[in-house]
């Protein structure tokens, strides 16, 4: 039975570990929340005006990068839509910007169609403009991979590592040259006595290993646990973007067992 336990979270990061599955099924949900949980991101921006020093391509690649709050209940994806990708209010959304120097526009000068839809923090810089210059612009939002483009990855730092067992055998002198040279201090000697104190920084380097004499310490590495972290974009919390990998991958699952039960029949 695979479990989660959650060791750290805050809007933005999450540590948790994941125990009684494979490192294949670690690395498919590491994958999978990196490019299968799509995210709005602005993909087309209308100039009307710009008489600042910024090119318009330049304005428009800031802007696309913009994290913005993604609510996946509310928009469908552009291909998949109604609409059959035309755009509409259920697959894309507009953001206005009509500001004049001397200023720095921010993110949070945009002004969004859906109230629920802005940027994830409202002071990222976009442009300075001096006194008299313009900015006047229409972005359009919609739905995307982190297949596609990074600005529609919700995770960023995305990573794991296995959490080894550490055994210190009966042999162990206590000599406490392990506890010296491990460099992300697991081990630490309570009354003399040698112990694992932080199995979680353990890196598998293996020099505890090494500069035991009396070959008293056994690592092993197939425990099927793992220690995750990774931080988001703040265009969706945390816990949203585990869960939405965990069904990607339950769906395309079905998927193939699907097809696969078809060819099996004919
Ligand atoms: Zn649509």
């Amino acid at each position: 039975m695979a479990s989660i336990q959650i060791l750290e979270i805050n809007k933005l990061k999450v540590k948790f570990i994941i125990e009684g599955v494979s490192e294949v099924f670690a690395n498919s949900l590491r994958r999978a929340m990196i490019s299968m949980v799509p995210t709005l991101a602005v993909d087309f921006v209308d100039i009307y005006m710009n008489s600042g020093l910024m090119y318009d391509e330049v304005l428009a690649h800031r802007i696309g990068l913009i994290p913005l709050k993604t609510d996946l209940e509310k928009y469908n994806l552009k291909e998949k839509c109604t609409c059959s990708g035309e755009g509409c209010p259920s697959c894309q959304v507009s953001l206005r910007l009509n500001v004049e120097g001397p200023k720095t526009v921010y993110s949070g000068d945009l002004i969004s169609d859906d109230p629920d839809t802005i940027p994830a923090f409202d002071n990222i810089p976009i442009v300075k403009l001096k006194e008299g210059q313009q900015l006047m612009l229409e972005a359009t939002a919609r739905l995307g991979f982190g297949t596609e483009h990074s600005k529609y990855q919700a995770v960023c730092g995305c990573g794991y590592k296995i959490i080894p067992e550490i055994t210190i055998e009966d042999s162990c002198n206590n000599c406490g040259k392990c506890v010296e040279e491990c460099p992300r201090d697991v081990f630490s000697s309570n009354n003399g006595t040698i112990e694992v104190t932080d199995i979680y920084s353990c890196s598998l380097c293996y020099l505890c290993v090494k500069v035991c004499e009396e070959n008293a310490i056994q690592i092993d590495e197939n425990t099927n646990r793992f220690l995750f972290s990774f931080e988001v974009d703040g265009s969706m919390t945390p816990l949203k973007v585990i869960k939405v990998a965990l069904n990607q991958l339950k769906e395309r699952f079905a998927e193939f067992t699907e097809k696969m039960e078809k060819l099996s029949v004919e």
